[in-house]
């Protein structure tokens, strides 16, 4: 059976399958034949899709975290300051930024593991502009009407399996004229299309929507957003697509050097991961430059692994 677009709700048809080991099974995207969304079908249920989220998902906002931070702290330096809510805050170091700098700050993620990883580390250490901090999905929050100046799913909307549900709450807590941030993968990137499972950013089974400029712009037309900008370069996340899915692609333990930098894996802890390690290091003089020449052509040309979008509430 093939489903029906969950943005437009036109017909589908077949466009790629990946074995999961995580959920032990295939997983298959299906394709909208009108507007181009690509999703998963069928989608996890709840419960699965909270354990794919554990407790080593979430990382301590260490020096790296910061550093990337500003990124994207100055490419909203354009925008008044006012309330911004983040939707998918995690470890609330872009909540706790934007604070210092001035805005009143709300975020709000739906992990449980998130909550106790945010009691126990995050808490203690906010700022006094950052307002509240929730867990909960976004309906459940109830904030006001037309309250926010700025909401930002910063690589968030991919994980969820409602966008349009989603995208009606954020118009009803946006002010009018406010704006909205969305950072997501991007399914028509050259990557995808030269390394194909081996994409880092296909990310399965987190990454449940994937989206291009293209479906986005149009989800967010028919949702009452028009779109402003769309940013194709971003340090933060295009070198590093290139850079993982090539070791993914030459046959390296999977997402190996990620799972090193965000800790979930010692690179000493057995042989397998000393070999790699080893040929990991010894690589990198080739696969950094190689990596970061390839991102800024896609980006040049338009598809690169992930993009970010501006979009106003009319
Ligand atoms: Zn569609």
């Amino acid at each position: 059976m093939k489903p029906f677009c969950l943005s437009c709700n036109s017909e589908t048809s077949f466009f790629f399958e990946k074995f999961v080991p995580e959920i032990n099974s295939k997983m298959q995207l299906f394709k909208c034949t009108k507007c181009s969304l690509v999703f998963v079908f069928p989608f996890p249920d709840h419960k699965q899709i909270q354990s794919f989220y554990d407790s080593n998902y979430y990382e301590k906002p260490g020096f790296l975290v910061f550093f990337l931070q500003k990124f994207r702290v100055r490419k909203l330096s354009f925008l008044p300051k006012g309330k911004l809510l983040d939707v998918g805050c995690g470890n609330c170091s872009f909540v706790n930024v934007m604070a210092k700098k001035g805005w009143q700050s709300f975020g709000l993620d739906f992990s449980s593991e998130s909550e106790k990883y945010f009691n126990k580390m995050v808490k203690p250490e906010l700022d006094s502009n950052v307002k509240k901090v929730l867990f909960k999905p976004l309906k459940q929050a109830n904030f006001e009407d037309d309250f926010f100046d700025l909401i930002t799913y910063w690589h968030v909307l991919e994980h969820l399996t409602d966008p349009v549900l989603e995208l009606k709450e954020v118009k009803r807590i946006l002010k009018p004229k406010g704006k909205l941030l969305i950072a997501v993968p991007n399914i028509e990137s050259f990557s995808f299309k030269l390394f194909g499972k081996n994409w880092f950013h296909l990310d399965l089974p987190r990454h449940l929507i994937h989206f291009s400029p293209e479906s986005l712009t149009k989800l967010l037309g028919s949702q009452g957003f028009k779109v402003e900008k769309i940013n194709y370069y971003s340090f933060e996340h295009n070198p590093f697509g290139v850079f993982q899915s090539l070791y993914n692609f030459l046959g390296f333990k999977w997402n190996f050097f990620h799972n090193i930098l965000r800790k979930r894996i010692s690179p000493f802890s057995s042989l397998e991961n000393i070999v790699n390690f080893v040929f990991t290091l010894l690589l990198l003089p080739i696969i950094i430059p190689f990596s970061f020449i390839l991102a800024y052509l896609f980006s040049f040309l338009k598809k690169p692994d992930t993009f970010e979008l501006v979009a106003r509430k009319v």
